[in-house]
């Protein structure tokens, strides 16, 4: 769909990374361009174009893969139990009273992220899957062509994504992890030691960075 504005040319890409900005979320402007850049190159016709994020929130994230999901013609899975994290909740840092149901005073992110999902009609590319990280893995046997990590950030929950979902790549395929900070002054622990551990595993190799965006592809 192209749109003209002032002369120029729009593409579906230029609409939906403008319309990203509007979608609230944890995803600066730089890392998600970069999210879009990285599985935008993953048009090898071999391998698997089943895609998955873990936290998808309102959906920003969701929209920076989701544009290169299409564009290479991959479905995107988007895992989250919408209940937020524990800094999402009431009295933590980042709480928004606008995200709880008043039905039950629990936050919760679904009706924004599908809203998000319908207005970038993205929903032939874009599959929610909302449950606990953990109890879904256990029943998902699909080979993953990308997988980005931006789930609970506490430890146990971060390793646990680690361990359960990277096995699901497959060899040549893309591992992206958010708020990886080598710094502890910048942010918490786990996903930079999970970025180590990919590292480390000799599975994975780093191919890019971008902000707290590690990027590595999976060479076995
Ligand atoms: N990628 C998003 C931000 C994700 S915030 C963006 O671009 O804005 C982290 C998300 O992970 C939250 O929505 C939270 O509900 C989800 N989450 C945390 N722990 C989880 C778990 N164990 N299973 C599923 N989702 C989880
Ligand atoms: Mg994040």
């Amino acid at each position: 769909m192209d749109v003209c504005v002032i002369g120029a040319t729009l593409t579906r890409r230029d609409e939906l990374l403008t319309f990203a900005d509007e979608v609230k979320g944890f995803m600066p402007r730089n890392e998600g361009l970069a999210l879009t850049s990285f599985g935008e190159l993953e048009t090898d016709q071999d391998l698997t174009k089943t895609w998955l994020e873990i936290g998808s929130w309102c959906g920003k994230s969701t929209i920076y893969l989701g544009a290169a999901a299409e564009t290479v013609g991959a479905v995107l899975y988007s895992l989250d139990h919408h209940h937020g994290s524990e800094e999402n909740q009431e009295g933590w840092e980042h709480f928004d009273p606008e995200l709880v149901d008043p039905n039950d005073g629990r936050l919760n992110t679904l009706p924004s992220w599908q809203r998000t999902i319908g207005e970038a009609q993205l929903e032939a590319t874009v599959v929610g899957l909302v449950g606990h990280s953990s109890v879904v893995a256990r029943h998902f046997d699909q080979p993953l062509g990308l997988l980005f990590i931006d789930g609970g950030h506490g430890h146990d929950v971060a390793w646990a994504d680690y361990e359960q979902w990277t096995p699901k790549v497959v060899r040549g395929g893309l591992l992206m992890i958010h708020d990886v900070f080598a710094d502890p002054a910048d942010g918490g622990r786990p996903p930079y030691e999970i970025f180590l551990a990919a590292l480390s595993s000799g599975r994975f190799e780093a191919i890019g960075a971008e902000g707290s965006l590690r990027v590595l592809r999976a060479v076995r």
